[in-house]
C-alpha cells in the first residue's frame, strides 16, 4: 500500500469531495477524485500538513492529462517525505554526528562526521548489528553528489604474505550507516 512495512506502514490518505478522509481503503474505478492527500500511517499517526491535488483537467489532451497525472504524483510524493520527516525518521532516532552529512568545503562537497571533515583514506568505525560492535573501514569517495561514498575493509593474509599481497573488500556506504571517528589507534 505505502512506505514502511507495519506496525508502521505509511500511506497518503485521500480527501474526498464531501470532506471525509477514506483512511486508506483501496480505491476503485467508480471513486471520485480526491481533493487532497495527507500522510498517514498504519499505526493511526496522521501528518497535519494537507496538500491540495489539483482537479483533474477536462480538456482530453494528452499532453495536459500526462502534466495532471505528474502533478498528483508529486503530491503523493510529498507525503511520502512528510511521513518520513515528521514521524519515522524521529523514531528510529538516528544521531546526527553519527552519520556522514554532505557539507561544503572551500575544495568542494565533503563529507562530514561530527563536525570533522572526511577525507579520501580517512580510517572510521562502521557499526554492526551484532553486540554492536565496530568495524574499522577506510573512506573513499568519488566526489560526485549522487554517488554513495565507498567503505573498504582489508582483509588478513598469512604472515608470509603480510606485505606482498593485499586483499580489500569494498561496499557503497548507505545513507543510513551509522560510523565514528576511531576511538584508539591502531
Ligand atoms: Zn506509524
Amino acid at each position: 500500500m505505502g512506505w514502511g512495512y507495519e506496525p508502521h506502514e505509511g500511506y497518503a490518505d485521500e480527501k474526498w469531495p464531501d470532506g471525509h478522509w477514506t483512511g486508506g481503503s483501496g480505491r476503485s474505478a467508480t471513486d471520485p477524485d480526491p481533493l487532497a492527500y495527507r500522510a498517514s500511517c498504519s499505526c493511526g499517526w496522521r501528518s497535519e500538513h494537507e496538500h491540495p491535488v489539483p482537479p483533474r483537467p477536462e480538456s482530453r489532451d494528452e499532453a495536459t492529462r500526462e502534466t495532471w497525472f505528474l502533478q498528483r504524483e508529486g503530491v503523493y510524493d510529498r507525503c511520502q517525505q512528510d511521513w518520513n520527516a515528521e514521524h519515522f525518521e524521529g523514531m528510529l532516532g538516528y544521531e546526527p554526528h553519527q552519520q556522514l552529512i554532505l557539507g561544503k568545503s572551500p575544495g568542494g562537497p565533503r563529507h562530514f562526521l561530527d563536525g570533522r571533515p572526511v577525507n579520501a583514506g580517512s580510517a572510521l568505525e562502521l557499526l554492526l548489528e551484532h553486540e554492536n560492535r565496530w568495524l574499522p573501514i577506510r573512506y573513499e569517495w568519488s566526489w560526485q553528489n549522487d554517488q554513495p561514498p565507498t567503505a573498504h575493509i582489508a582483509l588478513g593474509v598469512p604472515p608470509g604474505a603480510e606485505g606482498l599481497t593485499h586483499l580489500t573488500v569494498s561496499f557503497p556506504l548507505p545513507p543510513r550507516a551509522i560510523l565514528r571517528w576511531p576511538t584508539r589507534t591502531p
